[in-house]
């Protein structure tokens, strides 16, 4: 659901920016309507909607908190869960009675993308049908929607260019996403992202560290950089910025304090990253590195591009730091063809690495992905029951990684406030959520050391150490 944060549109734009798609937009204030933005899915999604925002104050609307409150109600769709288009036209159902009052109803992201101009079909009262990889044509889009279009579609993935806005309306005022690659030219078997984002596209490093001295400026301490594989980044100046230069870049940005990056791809993982952390304290002690499976024959099947073993040197890299960086990771179980032996190694793998958190998953099929045409072999029940292992050893791991910890004294970045008195909620470093009492009276956004005196498999307790 998109959260409404009362940044002033002035504060974040300057004067009012002029169309790069050639229509005329219209000085800020002069409000054309209201927008109500729903959004599903990952990060790469949330920050989408925050541009997608950004690009809509910055034509004179204006945000609301309900769909019954707007003239304009889009909905940024998610295909990584099961049956997303069906819940996706149920919830356009829900909106059809609303577009008889004379809202316009457009459709975002990933299903966009998927179901492409049969949303019209199913549901004709949608009038935008847009795919993330044509978010740079919105402007041109609204205009022909305001100009009563009523079938205006961007379903293009063959761009070249990132969608880049003049402003981003942000959801947290501390932590700002910033995406740096979009798409994305892997090929894993059950993905859908190289259909519905396209392929890979990185953002200049010029335009990068500009935005990140805005967003100093503006009172943002923490970046994070994002991407399907964001460690594929290419720069495409001259200046041919690698990755762990660029990462380095943002962190001496003066007023940044923590920089985070997600997504990794093993393969396009190297030393040179381990390094950057190294020798910058400033990026964050945490790798968020996708295995998928611990089995190489599966990784075949899943068009991983490494094996279990070449996986573990990545590990063995990023384990032999000097300093300790969390590690986390992606889990899918039950792809076609993973037998029993298959998911031992999986489980072998936990053991071996001591993950610091995981994010599991039972494989499904979805549309427009090679996997489909493979036979779902495995029994829904099963999937279940190695769902269930899993995350039953990676809870033990995780308390006893996290019980290590107790008596240890961390910077937490404080981010939220608890019902209960004097208590609050902030992340590590190391990204864990750290719970925490303090007797200080405003601590919202600012750095404080926290001594930890105990743990659960998910979070630490700790008390404000001053
Ligand atoms: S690396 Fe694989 S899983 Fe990740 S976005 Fe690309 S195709 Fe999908």
């Amino acid at each position: 659901m998109g959260k409404l944060f009362d940044i002033g549109l002035q504060q974040l734009t300057g004067p009012a920016p002029g169309d790069r798609a050639g229509v005329d937009a219209p000085a800020p204030n002069s409000a054309r309507g209201t927008f109500f933005l729903e959004t599903f899915g990952c990060q790469m999604n949330d920050h989408d909607s925050e541009k997608v925002a950004g690009v809509l104050l910055s034509r004179g609307y204006r945000q609301v908190e309900s769909a019954e409150a707007a003239s304009l109600i889009l909905y940024n769709t998610c295909s990584i869960r099961e049956k997303a288009a069906q819940k996706v036209f149920s919830r356009l159902g829900e909106y059809r009675e609303k577009q008889k009052d004379g809202k316009i109803i457009g459709v975002l992201g990933c299903v966009a993308q998927q179901e492409g101009e049969d949303i019209f079909e199913r549901a004709p009262w949608v009038s935008l049908v847009c795919g993330s990889a044509s978010y740079r044509k919105l402007p041109q889009m609204l205009a022909e929607l305001e100009a009563g279009n009523h079938r205006v579609t961007g379903l293009d993935t063959d761009t070249d260019e990132t969608f880049e806005t003049e402003m981003t309306r942000r959801d947290n005022p501390w932590r700002a996403y910033l995406t740096i690659i979009e798409g994305c030219d892997k090929a894993c078997s059950y993905c859908v992202v190289p259909f519905t984002r396209g392929p890979e596209r990185s953002r200049s490093s010029d335009s990068i560290l500009r935005e990140v001295r805005q967003l100093s400026d503006l009172g943002y301490s923490e970046v994070q950089l994002l991407g399907q594989t964001v460690n594929s980044y290419s720069d495409p100046t001259s200046r041919r910025m690698s990755f762990s230069e660029l990462l380095l870049a943002v962190a001496d940005v003066p007023g940044i304090r923590r920089v985070r990056f997600t997504t990794s791809h093993p393969s396009d993982f190297e030393k040179d990253i381990v390094e950057a952390i190294e020798s910058q304290p400033k990026l964050c002690d945490h790798v968020h590195l996708p295995v998928q499976s611990g089995s190489s024959k599966v990784l075949r099947a899943m068009q991983r591009t490494y094996s279990r073993e070449e996986y573990l040197e990545k590990v063995g890299m990023i384990r032999g730091a000097k300093r300790p960086i969390a590690l986390t990771t992606d889990i899918i179980v039950g792809f076609p063809g993973e037998t029993e032996a298959d998911f031992e190694e999986t489980l072998s793998l936990l053991e071996e690495v001591q993950y610091d958190s995981l994010f599991s998953f039972k494989y499904s099929p979805r549309p427009n992905t090679p996997s489909l045409s493979m036979t779902d072999s495995i029994p829904e029940e099963e999937k279940s029951r190695r769902l269930a292992l899993l995350q039953d050893k990676q809870r033990e791991i995780q308390r006893a990684r996290n019980s290590s910890l107790v008596g240890e004294t961390f910077e937490v970045l404080v981010s939220g406030k608890s019902r209960r008195e004097n208590q609050w909620a902030g992340y590590t470093t190391s990204h864990r959520v750290v719970n925490f009492a303090s007797q200080a009276q405003e601590l919202l956004g600012t750095y404080v050391q926290v001594r930890v005196t105990d743990a659960t498999p998910n979070s630490l307790l700790g008390e404000h150490a001053v």
